[in-house]
């Protein structure tokens, strides 16, 4: 059993059907090159909500983690891009800010489309 059970079943199917980094394009696999980053920074209270998880390669996800990092926005439109099935911001905010008002969710959107911008380029 080399899988990681703390995933659900669904969550490990997601992950194992990645088969590249979704910010370098480095091909690779999970469990094993590939990793899943929260994008919800240290809310790790539903793993398996995949609003809010991306897949990044071990070098991607260590810069997501010590400053050069695309951030939630970004994060969030290589999510729209690579994973669009599970892409979906009302999900995300409610996990990342349960009480936010609802500015928030037009906020975030709108940071989102511009780093979906920066990412076409
Ligand atoms: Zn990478
Ligand atoms: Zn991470």
């Amino acid at each position: 059993m080399k899988k990681k059970l703390e995933y659900s079943e669904a969550t490990q199917r997601w992950a194992e059907s990645a088969d590249k980094c979704w910010r370098c394009g480095r091909g690779g696999w999970w469990p094993g090159s590939l990793i899943i980053h929260h994008i919800v920074r240290g809310c790790r209270r539903d793993r398996d909500n995949l609003s809010t998880t991306a897949i990044l390669c071990q070098e991607c996800h260590i810069d997501e983690h010590i400053g050069n990092e695309l951030g939630i926005a970004g994060c969030l439109a290589l999510k729209a891009k690579h994973d669009p099935q599970h892409y979906n911001l009302e999900a995300f905010a409610k996990a990342y800010r349960p009480n936010a008002t609802p500015d928030y969710l037009v906020e975030l959107r709108a940071k989102v489309d511009a780093a979906s911008e920066r990412l076409g380029e």
